[in-house]
């Protein structure tokens, strides 16, 4: 069955439907089975800072490799543990998730989320929290909704770290869809603003990470208030 015919019966199933939400046909407890678990997880090589898809060989080790663009101005984060890349059919599964409220989606996509993260952290501790990308409350309220909560909610109840609000969005930014990188960053120029003080450890959860300005800016913002060490946890890296 393609996607597409999986997706038209999903929309009217429950939340807590037990078929697999990419295919439709699986029966499975977590929201998607094996087979799309599979082909969806990200297994290529990629930096090890900024998780873009990195084409050529190298010879370092994979945790050792870095794309260009974290050589030549590394950035805020200390790293992006991404479930997926922005492709086909999590990018459709996203767009379903943020503009149509398919939750159902965000439950299955955290399935695969959390063995990036529990790979990730076998050796070392979690964050200390984890904290949602906010949404301006005048943005929040158009949709009714922030997907980036919804995710934060999920992987603090599967992984047992607790969530932290301190992180707000101050400015109501334009959509960064066609910006260039440094009109992106003008764009999300005090955007941010944190109350009171955050743990050392933290990670920042957004549903997309694309060129990474957003979560970068956030994570400057995260590092003046107390934190030391910021992750960043998507489901989905362009
Ligand atoms: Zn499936
Ligand atoms: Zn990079």
């Amino acid at each position: 069955m393609s996607f597409f015919s999986g997706l038209k019966t999903a929309v009217h199933s429950t939340i807590n439907t037990s078929s697999c939400s990419f295919c439709n046909v699986a029966q499975t407890q977590t929201g998607i089975c094996d087979t799309c678990f599979v082909a969806i997880e990200s297994n290529d090589i990629s930096c090890g800072r900024c998780a873009s898809a990195i084409t050529h060989k190298r010879t370092q080790t994979i945790k050792s490799v870095l794309c260009g663009r974290c050589i030549k101005k590394p950035p805020h984060y200390h790293k992006v543990i991404a479930a997926s890349r922005y492709q086909f059919p999590v990018d459709k599964a996203l767009s379903e998730l943020k503009f149509n409220k398919q939750l159902h989606y965000a439950r299955s996509l955290c399935c695969v989320l959390e063995r990036q993260i529990k790979l990730h952290y076998f050796d070392a501790p979690y964050p200390e929290a984890i904290l949602a990308v906010p949404l301006h409350p005048k943005r929040l309220q158009e949709r009714g909704f922030n997907q980036s909560e919804i995710i934060t909610k999920h992987l603090s109840q599967s992984l047992g770290i607790p969530t932290a609000g301190n992180l707000i969005r101050v400015k109501n930014t334009p959509h960064q869809i066609g910006l260039s990188e440094k009109q992106r960053r003008k764009n999300l120029n005090n955007a941010f603003d944190v109350r009171g003080t955050l743990p050392s450890h933290i990670a920042l959860v957004d549903d997309v990470v694309t060129t990474g300005s957003t979560v970068n800016e956030a994570t400057k913002l995260c590092l003046r208030y107390g934190a030391q060490r910021v992750d960043v946890w998507c489901l989905a890296k362009t």
